[in-house]
């Protein structure tokens, strides 16, 4: 068999003419360009490229939208990394703390402060200052309210200010602070309706004339009668008060207690002078003088003669006015 020469003109042509239908369905147009045929596609979704998007496509084949999207990931991506350790450390700090409070940091049980306050002496004993502390707010806030004239809410708030004073002073038992205590608690529990028993609280304190908070504690035993209404026991109160501190400052003994106390480098002493003030019997001679004044209750030595026994004191002003008065008198 001869060979015929081949002619490669028919065979071309032959074979576009065989691979023309299949061409037809391979070839496509480039999904951004619609215009443009197709040279490639996106190694990703299979977007056909143009020659121009298959260049921008370079080097990977990645058509722009996979390419904005794998940038939009990658931002994500990143933005978590670089949150992901400040997110832990408040994590860690959050157990951290959580930790330190079921340990009881900060928010210290009774009764561990009660075992760790038995060994302290009694003014450092924390349970005893708390309880001062607690009732002299709620002292402070039933005298802010009776002068705001809400006298049910002050009662209120006397009766919580008892409560504490009573537990300060169960605490504080056998130490100096306990019977300082117990006048607070007795003058809140007047205030909060209960004069006698209040005053029966006073009688049972039985503290002597050397204590330095006696004038004091008498004129607070005054108070508490003339809160329950017994006007002639509270001016004999009133009288026997002037008269101790008077002994005192003759003696020079006067009891300028916050100064003397304060003025003290003993941590006691310090603590002291605050429950004399708290309980409001930290009384100078001179403030009880001006305080007794107007009850026409005098000293004694001071005018030289012995004051008249005074039988009705405020004939001015009504029975109902008579406590307010002496309120008023006592803020002065
Ligand atoms: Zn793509
Ligand atoms: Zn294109």
């Amino acid at each position: 068999m001869s060979e015929q020469p081949v002619d490669e003109k028919y065979l071309l042509s032959r074979t576009a003419e065989l691979l023309e239908p299949l061409a037809l369905e391979v070839r496509f147009n480039c999904d951004f360009h619609p215009e443009a045929v197709a040279e490639t596609t996106c190694v990703r979704c299979g977007r056909g490229l143009c020659a121009e998007c298959a260049a921008g496509a370079m080097p990977d084949f990645i058509c722009r939208t996979c390419r904005s999207e794998a940038v939009k990931k990658k931002i994500f991506q990143y933005s978590f990394r670089s949150l992901r350790w400040p997110v832990l450390w408040v994590l860690l700090c959050a157990l951290i703390a959580g930790i330190a409070y079921w340990q009881g940091v900060g928010n210290p049980d009774v009764a561990e402060l009660t075992r760790r306050d038995a060994k302290a002496p009694w003014y450092e004993q924390s349970l005893g200052k708390l309880y001062l502390a607690k009732a002299s707010r709620e002292n402070q806030r039933a005298a802010a309210l009776r002068e705001l004239k809400r006298p049910d809410e002050a009662m209120v708030w006397s009766g919580r200010a008892a409560l504490s004073f009573a537990r300060g002073a169960d605490y504080w038992k056998s130490a100096p602070g306990g019977p300082l205590m117990r006048i607070g608690e007795a003058m809140s529990l007047a205030y909060a309706g209960e004069p006698a028993a209040a005053l029966k609280l006073m009688q049972e304190l039985k503290l002597s004339d050397d204590v330095p908070a006696y004038p004091g504690y008498l004129y607070k035993c005054g108070q508490i009668c003339e809160l329950g209404g017994e006007k002639e026991k509270a001016l004999d109160y009133y009288r026997r008060s002037l008269e101790s501190a008077e002994k005192r400052a003759e003696s020079g003994r006067d009891f300028d207690s916050l100064l003397t106390l304060l003025s003290s480098s003993k941590p006691e002493s310090k603590l002291l002078a605050s429950i004399q003030q708290i309980c409001g019997v930290n009384l100078k001679y001179a403030d009880l003088c001006e305080k007794l004044e107007p009850y026409h209750i005098v000293p004694q030595r001071r005018s030289g003669v012995r004051p008249e026994p005074v039988k009705q004191p405020l004939k001015k002003s009504s029975e109902a006015d008579f406590t307010v008065e002496v309120l008023n008198q006592e803020k002065r």
